[in-house]
């Protein structure tokens, strides 16, 4: 199933991933911390060629992506569109200024009976400190994420690879593959029994969660290790591919009314799936995917190897 939208996505995100991996080549050693300028880049070449990709192809199937052109139509943004454009050219031959702004702002869409959404660089601030990032593309129908594309050109599961890319599609299977070459590996979650990976991952913001609880709920279900922080959705390919048994995302005691996108949790949600494992909000509930860009009645996300699952809520419940 899904085959041609499998197979464009896959090439898509394997040249936005090409893009950033690019720019962050091109950071300066000695980068202003509050220079966000390469993932500005980044973000919207990311966005530009993924929407290009998916609109000659799939033209009737609406973009919900993360980032718009609108401010980047002001002429003082002038410079930035030029140097996106120009990393833009490398991948699509002959792409203009304003092919670039219309292809970003034609991931602006609705959330509708059939969908993509896009972040195209999640973890932007692993992207600056030179760690995880994701290129994350999920296609969404009748509410249920069907495919997932996850390109996270800076984790390396085995030694050999250099990069990877996550691949699911539902009642198929998970897989990843290497960016530099190689083999395909089918994906299965984390045993209880596999002591060194009985671990688990959260995010490096501390503001993008509660490491706090976290780290007990974790120890309350018998994980003694030290979390693994990682960016980005990573985090779900960590798990899926049986690094980890559990990735907590508890809501921040600072922004109690945050709600999570979209975006940022369909591509990663079903590659844990499809590996055997299980993603629900700290209530137990799915995540909404199907309402909006934000997933206003979801808290919190819990993503586990699904045989700690259940455990995992009980003890968030009490
Ligand atoms: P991570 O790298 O896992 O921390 O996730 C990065 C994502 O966190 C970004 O794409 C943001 O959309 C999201 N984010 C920003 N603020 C918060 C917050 N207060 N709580 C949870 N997620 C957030
Ligand atoms: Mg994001």
């Amino acid at each position: 199933m899904y085959q041609k939208e499998k197979e464009i996505a896959i090439s898509a995100v394997l040249q936005a991933s090409e893009l950033c991996q690019k720019v962050r080549q091109d950071i300066p050693p000695a980068l202003e911390k509050q220079d966000k300028s390469p993932v500005t880049v980044a973000d919207f070449g990311s966005q530009a060629i993924i929407c290009k990709a998916l609109k000659d192809i799939f033209p009737d199937t609406p973009i919900v992506g993360e980032e718009d052109a609108t401010e980047l139509r002001q002429p003082e943004q002038k410079n930035t569109l030029i140097k996106i454009t120009e990393y833009v050219k490398q991948i699509i031959d002959n792409a203009s200024e304003n092919q670039v702004l219309d292809w970003i702002d034609y991931g602006n869409g609705k959330v509708s009976r059939r969908f993509w959404t896009l972040d195209p660089i999640d973890g932007t601030k692993g992207f600056l400190r030179q760690d995880q990032y994701a290129i994350a593309l999920a296609l969404i129908e009748d509410g249920e994420v069907k495919l997932g594309v996850l390109g996270c050109p800076a984790l390396n599961i085995n030694q050999n690879e250099q990069g990877c890319i996550f691949v699911a599609v539902r009642g198929e299977g998970s897989y990843r593959m290497p960016l530099n070459g190689g083999e395909m590996t089918k994906l299965q979650v984390v045993s209880n029994d596999d002591v060194q990976r009985f671990r688990f991952v959260e995010s490096v913001e501390a503001s993008h969660g509660d490491q706090e609880r976290q780290n007990a709920i974790a120890q309350a279900v018998g994980i003694t290790s030290q979390s693994v922080r990682v960016d980005s959705q990573a985090k779900y390919g960590i798990v899926a591919s049986g690094e980890a048994a559990l990735y907590l995302r508890l809501p921040s005691p600072k922004y109690p009314d945050y709600r999570e996108n979209i975006w940022d949790h369909a591509a990663g949600a079903i590659v844990v799936e499809e590996a055997g494992g299980k993603v629900t909000d700290m209530y137990g509930n799915p995540l909404d995917f199907f309402t909006a860009t934000k997933m206003m009645e979801n808290r919190g996300v819990v993503v586990s190897n699904s045989k700690i699952h259940e455990k995992v809520l009980e003890a968030l419940n009490q």
